[in-house]
């Protein structure tokens, strides 16, 4: 096994750099945007390209307004109060998530109320969501978020939303070019939102975007993004503003990506399905969908069978695990990638083991959490696009190494 480890490194050395978890993937086509910024000089939260990422992710993903904002958290924050959230009010959110998905639901005062996520999808469980609305007849809102680039179940979470008459935030930063049933991932939230993070399918360095089909929402949300400016000869307010407008020369950069997302998701899908391949002796799955869902795979993720789980032991800040023969554990994959300069990462901790959520209601259907189950027993694997394919039968070796 050492000598193997040597090999693996002897190969790996050859790599220039680390292999990234999801790493920006530019095409210079960005630049002719961004230049174009400068030579117009709309150096500004107004502009060309602001306007024409509008036009064209509406009409790409299927809805009728779309707002672009300095990050998918603004976003969010600026869906939460466009959708009539106000202080006080519960909202059934997403459990395991990355934070950005509830900190607005905070930022507006609201109480979350965590759902637990089902095996199929390892989104939130419609079962559980129909359990909380029992629990809390009174709530009008959920706030749900598609991980890694998968599809809810939107037929059920849709359908439920109906019956109780709740309003549904669709968070799909990770999850832009997805399909449900041929449709986009971002249709089908009251609002629905998109990121521009460096590390999401498409990237500006930075920028979000809100869709809705409502003129209303759309207006308002741009009117709060610019400071709740009201038509009036002087600076006259009736909201409070935000500050939460993307900038001409990031939206440049977003500009130059949009017709790369299509290759970006073919790129993702193809590391997917060799993972896929290559594990395939393995006792592990790979994150799931359902097969009226076409994720745009952005992070490929491993879950390992219970019956090959070493003893992992993690405390609010730190992770041990004892080697155990036949067996291996995330935290093992991760440290022995980490070894030979290669990202991964845990599974997103759920949120109602979040220090800062843990006092917050959480609601599931089984007799362990699913979500607690996925963060304990799975891991994303490194995702970039620009892995190639001899990288990429590297990591897959070193990772059933991690099994002997
Ligand atoms: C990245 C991400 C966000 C936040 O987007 P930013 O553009 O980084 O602010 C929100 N929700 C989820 C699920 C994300 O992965």
């Amino acid at each position: 096994m050492i000598f193997l480890f040597i090999a693996a490194n002897q190969q790996l050395e050859a790599f220039k750099n680390k292999i990234w978890l999801s790493s920006p993937t530019m095409h210079w086509d960005e630049m002719n945007y961004v230049k174009s910024a400068y030579d117009s000089n709309w150096m500004s939260t107004i502009g060309e390209n602001i306007d024409e990422i509008e036009r064209i992710i509406s009409q790409k993903i299927g809805r009728k307004y779309a707002v672009a904002l300095s990050s998918g958290t603004t976003a969010l924050h600026l869906a939460v109060i466009s959708s009539g959230i106000k202080p006080g009010d519960n909202v059934f959110c997403s459990d395991m998530t990355f934070a950005a998905t509830v900190n607005p639901l905070m930022y507006a005062g609201a109480n979350p109320i965590f759902i637990d996520s089902e095996y199929e999808t390892w989104n939130m469980c419609p079962k559980a969501l129909r359990k909380a609305f029992e629990k809390y007849p009174d709530t009008k809102f959920v706030m749900l978020a598609n991980l890694y680039g998968t599809p809810s179940k939107f037929d059920e979470i849709v359908s439920i939303c109906k019956e109780h008459n709740a309003v549904l935030i669709e968070d799909a930063a990770e999850s832009f070019g997805a399909t449900y049933n041929g449709k986009q991932s971002g249709v089908f939230g009251y609002v629905s939102v998109i990121s521009f993070n460096c590390n999401k399918i498409i990237t500006g360095s930075s920028g979000g975007m809100l869709l809705t089909d409502s003129k209303e929402t759309a207006d308002f949300v741009r009117k709060l993004s610019t400071q709740a400016r009201e038509n009036a000869p002087w600076y006259q307010h009736e909201f409070v503003g935000y500050n939460y407008r993307i900038s001409n020369v990031i939206a440049g950069v977003v500009r130059g990506q949009v017709p790369f997302l299509e290759e970006h998701i073919s790129q993702k899908t193809e590391l997917f399905n060799r993972y896929k391949d290559g594990f395939n002796s393995l006792p592990v799955t790979m994150n799931p969908f359902d097969e009226n869902m076409v994720p745009n795979h952005w992070l490929s993720c491993l879950l390992i069978d219970k019956s090959a789980m070493s003893r992992q032991i993690r405390t609010d800040t730190a992770a041990t695990y004892s080697k155990e023969s036949g067996k291996t554990c995330p935290t093992e994959i991760l440290e022995t990638l980490a070894s030979f300069n290669i990202e991964g990462r845990p599974i997103w901790k759920p949120m109602h083991l979040q220090p800062v959520y843990k006092d917050y209601p959480f609601v599931s259907v089984a007799e362990t959490p699913v979500s607690e189950d996925v963060f304990e027993r799975g891991l994303c694997l490194p995702s970039d696009n620009k892995i190639t394919i001899e990288q990429q039968e590297t990591i897959i070796e070193i990772i059933k190494h991690c099994f002997d």
